[in-house]
Order: structure tokens, then sequence, then C-alpha cells
């Protein structure tokens, strides 16, 4: 006999799972509640109708209560609310507002099975003069329609977002794509998170080429009339400020139905992702997880998680096993010309959780695509491995080209327990449109190897500015021309063709830095010396080309002393 599923939240888990319910059982009778007035859309895209890349509001939304109905016999009932669990006589109570008269009702709806998908609402602090100005957040379809023709309708110039998470810097991109003069404000010295900040520095670096005001270490203080007010007493005009500072889960019904939260204060789940009343399942960015690598409950607001948790109920209910192994968190962003992905660990995360491990870094700069292709661009990755058994924690990649193809193989290769040897063994598709032969994922994993087993040494970008003001001695191996053109001040320029005959120029007695464009030259430079006795040689990690990235954006905006003669970026 099928059962009566409630389904609390229409969108990315909720949809899910009732979607998979109905395929597993046609008796099943399942009704969706969605307080908005909207089922099934495409939160992601939201950003992209700002800009006209999604031309029609109407293109973001996936399914409506008709289609519902139609394909699949679930009911789907908009701008309803659900109040209350009463998990004692199975029952909710559903809060209506009447379009017409705007009259709200209330009634009652018995059930089986409840899965709760609420999701999490944007942040929006408690500014002082938050009402002098025009502000807006974006989690739905209704959201991104106001904002839209707020800045069509009132002739906006200054848009201001507060965040530099991911939906503030989608929203920045696009907003400025449209026309607006953009200024991105962060509270911290980065924006994207997932990103270490020697990487973001690509980003930061693009922001500002293409446009956008970006203020890191920024704190908002309040607000004055069409003007954000940071503290230190900065004003930015703004006719229209958008709130991106990040999103709390939604718990206001399971606390008021006695369902309880986390350590996290995300709603708590076990491995079926049911709730301490084994009748309420919950999913998405409401609940907590467990985090595979931190081994840690942790909250991970993405919508591949919030989906698959949708069909992993779905298959529960109705009595298949389900495997969750808990989640690494895995995430892509666009950045103008650039693209990012990120996936598991990052160095800061590791910092800051403070954990006990003892890991070592890949940093590489090599093409995505063989040289000639006319699209070709180096592909800048990060990777992090534990020092020991050589197994990966995470990795993060920006450039121009498929950098998800990349994060998507490390990805998933962590989920199998992988370590840096076996990228270096990956047999990964090949022709020159599309990579090299050698991936910039085999590339990752040789170096991995190669820093395991202490072949040779290194250091990162960051560490490049002190060696500058202490004098280190680092050496250029690039031919003269790549040196004349931009290079390290102080460095002393010994191209590899001319390193042996020119020996005796690298003294034995000082720890010696080389480097190169992106540090494939400078690797050969340093196993070659090491084969001549050397034992003090230490290759940058990305070189020249990592490091103008790195010192560019604060370089121009910090306005200190610059430590290379001019950039070079290609
Ligand atoms: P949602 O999809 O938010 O759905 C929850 C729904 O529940 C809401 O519509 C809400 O109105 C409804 N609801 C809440 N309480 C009740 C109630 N009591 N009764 C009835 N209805 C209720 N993730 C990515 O992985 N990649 C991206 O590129 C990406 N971009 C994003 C861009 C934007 C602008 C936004 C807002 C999010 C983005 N996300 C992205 C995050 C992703 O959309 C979420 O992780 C995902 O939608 C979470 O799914 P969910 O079902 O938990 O919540």
């Amino acid at each position: 006999m099928g059962q009566k599923i409630l389904i609390i939240g229409g969108v990315a888990g909720g949809a899910s799972a009732a979607a998979r319910i109905r395929r597993s059982s046609e008796e099943d009778q399942i009704i969706i509640f969605e307080k908005g007035p909207h089922v099934s859309f495409s939160n992601c895209s939201l950003p992209y109708y700002l800009s006209g890349i999604v031309e029609h509001k109407e293109d973001l939304l996936l399914m409506d209560a008709k289609h519902f109905m139609t394909q699949y016999n679930i009911e789907v009932r908009v701008r309803e609310e659900v109040t209350f669990i009463d998990r004692k006589l199975k029952k909710v109570t559903i809060k209506k507002i009447n379009l017409e008269d705007h009259t709200e009702t209330t009634y009652e709806e018995s059930y089986d099975k409840i899965v709760l998908s609420p999701g999490a609402a944007p942040i929006v602090p408690a500014f002082p003069g938050k009402d002098l100005i025009h502000f807006f957040t974006i989690r739905n379809v209704e959201n991104i329609d106001v904002l839209q023709q707020y800045l069509t309708k009132n002739a906006v110039k200054n848009v201001a977002v507060i965040g530099g998470g991911f939906i503030g810097v989608e929203a920045a991109e696009n907003l400025k794509m449209a026309g607006f003069h953009v200024t991105l404000i962060e509270a911290l010295n980065q924006i994207l998170r997932p990103f270490d900040y020697d990487m973001v520095q690509i980003f930061h670096k693009e922001m500002h080429d293409k446009g956008i005001s970006l203020k890191l270490n920024r704190k908002v203080e309040g607000f004055d009339k069409d003007k954000v007010l940071l503290a230190g007493g900065e004003k930015i005009e703004a006719e229209a400020v958008l709130m991106a500072i990040g999103v709390s889960p939604e718990t206001k019904l399971a606390k008021a139905s006695g369902l309880e939260l986390g350590e996290t204060g995300a709603i708590q789940v076990n491995e079926n992702y049911q709730t301490n009343d084994e009748d309420i399942y919950a999913v998405g960015d409401a609940i907590e997880v467990e985090h595979a690598l931190l081994h840690a409950k942790a909250k991970i607001s993405l919508a591949g998680p919030a989906v698959k948790q949708g069909r992993a109920v779905a298959d529960h209910i109705h009595g298949k096993s389900t495997i969750n192994k808990g989640y690494i968190g895995s995430s892509a962003i666009k950045v103008f010309d650039y693209h990012g992905a990120a996936t598991g660990l990052n160095e800061a995360l590791i910092k800051f959780q403070e954990l006990k491990v003892s890991y070592e870094v890949v940093r590489i700069a090599v093409s995505d695509k063989v040289g000639i292709m006319p699209d070709a661009n180096p592909m800048h990755l990060k990777l992090l491995f534990d020092k020991e058994s050589g197994k990966i924690l995470g990795a993060q990649a920006i450039g121009k080209g498929d950098v998800t193809k990349r994060m998507d193989v490390i990805a998933t290769a962590m989920k199998f327990g992988a370590t840096v040897d076996d990228l270096r063994d990956l047999e990964l598709c090949y022709a020159p449109p599309f990579g090299t032969a050698k991936d910039v994922v085999n590339y990752a994993g040789y170096v991995g190897s190669n820093l395991k087993n202490k072949t040779f040494r290194q250091v990162q970008v960051d560490q490049i500015r002190k060696l500058v003001s202490e004098k280190a001695v680092l050496i250029d191996v690039r031919e003269k021309g790549e040196y004349d053109y931009a290079h390290i001040i102080g460095a002393i320029n010994i191209p590899l063709s001319e390193l042996r005959e020119r020996i005796s120029e690298i003294p034995k007695d000082k720890d010696v830095y080389l480097h190169c464009r992106t540090g494939q030259r400078s690797y050969n430079a340093v196993l070659a010396l090491q084969n001549l006795g050397y034992e003090n040689v230490y290759n940058v990690a990305g070189s020249f080309l990592a490091l103008s990235f790195y010192e560019y954006f604060n370089d121009l905006t910090l306005q200190r002393e610059k430590i290379v003669t001019a950039y070079n970026f290609s």
C-alpha cells in the first residue's frame, strides 16, 4: 500500500526527492509544499539573469506545478508554508496566503513520512541605517526579479555587493557585465574561501582588471542614504546594495517541531538522513553532514549534495540501501575569463581547524592544452597531500580552460582514497584541443610523488618577498630575453642552457632558490645541481608566472614596493 509523503521545500533537494519517490512507486501520495511562488528553479543560474546571459525569467523555472502533476502525479502547493509538525498526531499545519485579499488561512494535512528540504536563508545583519538604502538578497526567482526591476526602473549606476562568497562574486560579475559600477566589499583579506590566499590572487586580479572595485579587509559599519559606510570612514556610493554575506540553515520549523539540531546549528540527521524522528527526513542546506576529511560535522551549501541526498532519502523510504560516505565539498566558479574549481581541504582550512596533519603542497602552472593550440592557457593547480601516506587531501585549480575536468578527476580519485602516485598513473583522455599527453592532473601527481620521495625541495611564491628583502640567492634560469622583459629584483640570470658552464657563479655555502616561468625548467636545474653535489637548492613552485599573479593585486592596492621589475602573466 502506498504512503502519504509530504515534501517541505520544493527546489533542489525537495524536487529531487519527490521525483525519485514517484519513480519507485505509483502508489504513494506525494505533496510538495513550497512557501515561495515557484518550485524547481535553477538557484545556481539566478546571477546570470542580471547580465542577460539567462535572457528570460521564465528560463530559470525548470518545472511548474502543472508539469509535476502531469508528468509525475505529484501535487505542488506553492505559497504554502508548513509552520508546525505535530509528530504525535502525524499531521502538519500549513499557512496559506490568499493572493486576492491577502488573508491568511491555516489547515492541516496528515502524513506517513516527511522530507524536509527548507534550504538556507541569506543572512542580513542589523547594520545601522539599513532603512536608508535599497538592499536586496538573492535566493529565488522572485528576489532576482525584484532586484532586476529596481535596477532598470531607477536608473541605478552604482551597486555595492557585500560579501565575496560564490553568490556575491557571481552577482558582482554579472552586474558589471550589465554595465553597472560595482563595488565588492569583503571583510576578510580574500574572496572565495575554497581557494587559498595564494591562488585567489588570480581572481583578485581578474576582478580588478575587469573593472570591479574590490575592497578587501573592509568591514561594513552601516549605511547612509545611498551609501555604504566602511570602518575607517570610507563611503561607497550605492543606489542598490546586495547582501551576500552568507546563508543560515532554515531551522525554524524543525525547532518548533522538536527536531534536534546538531553542533553546527543545522538539522541533525543520521547516515540515512533521518532526523531524531525516523519518519522525518531532512536534506540539503538545512542539515549538517559528515565531512569525510575533517571527520566532523559540517554545513555544505551546494546543489550537488542536496539533490543526491533527496534521491537517497527517496530510496531509503522505499527500502533500498543507500551508501553515505560523507562529503568532501567540491565547487566551481567562473570569474569573467577565469574558471576556478576546488575540492576537499585547503591550507587555510587545515590551519583554521588546527588539524594534526602533516601535509605537502604541489603548486604548478602548466599548459592546459598542447601549446600550439590557439586557446592553450596556463592552468594553476595547487594540491595538498599527506606527507607520509601521499593521500590527497584537497586541490584547487584556476585557469581560462577546463578546470572542472581536472578537479572532477581529483575529487573522484579522493573519494576512492587515492594518493599522489595514483594521479601520476591515471590514464586520461588526450588530443591536443583538450589537453596534453601528460595532463595537468598527471603533472600534479609527478610533482607530488617527487616531493613525497624527497627528490627535491621547494619554496612557495608567498616566501619570495621575504627572500628578496633578505637578499637571498635567487637564480632565474629563463633565457635572457624573458629575464629582460620582467624579473625578480635582485635575481641573477643564469639560463638553464648556460647552467653547467656558469656553475662557479652558484654558491654551495648558501641556500639557492631557482625559478623560471612556471617551475619546470628550474626543476631541471635543481636536479642538475643536486646531481653535481649541491644540497642547498630549492625550486620556486609556480615560479615567475605564479609570482606575478601573487604580487599584482596587493602591489596595486597596498601601494607597496614591487619585488619584480614588471609582471608577466603569459
Ligand atoms: P533550496 O533549493 O533553497 O530549497 C528550499 C526551499 O524550501 C525554498 O524555496 C524555500 O522557500 C522552501 N521552504 C523553506 N521552508 C519552508 C516551509 N516551512 N514550508 C514550505 N517551503 C519552505 N550550489 C552549487 O552547487 N553551485 C552553484 O553554482 C550554486 N550557485 C548558487 C547561486 C545562488 C544565487 C544561490 C542562492 C545558491 C547557489 N547554490 C549553488 C546553492 C544551491 O542552490 C543550494 O545548495 C541548494 O539549492 C540547496 O537545496 P535545498 O533543497 O536544501 O534548498
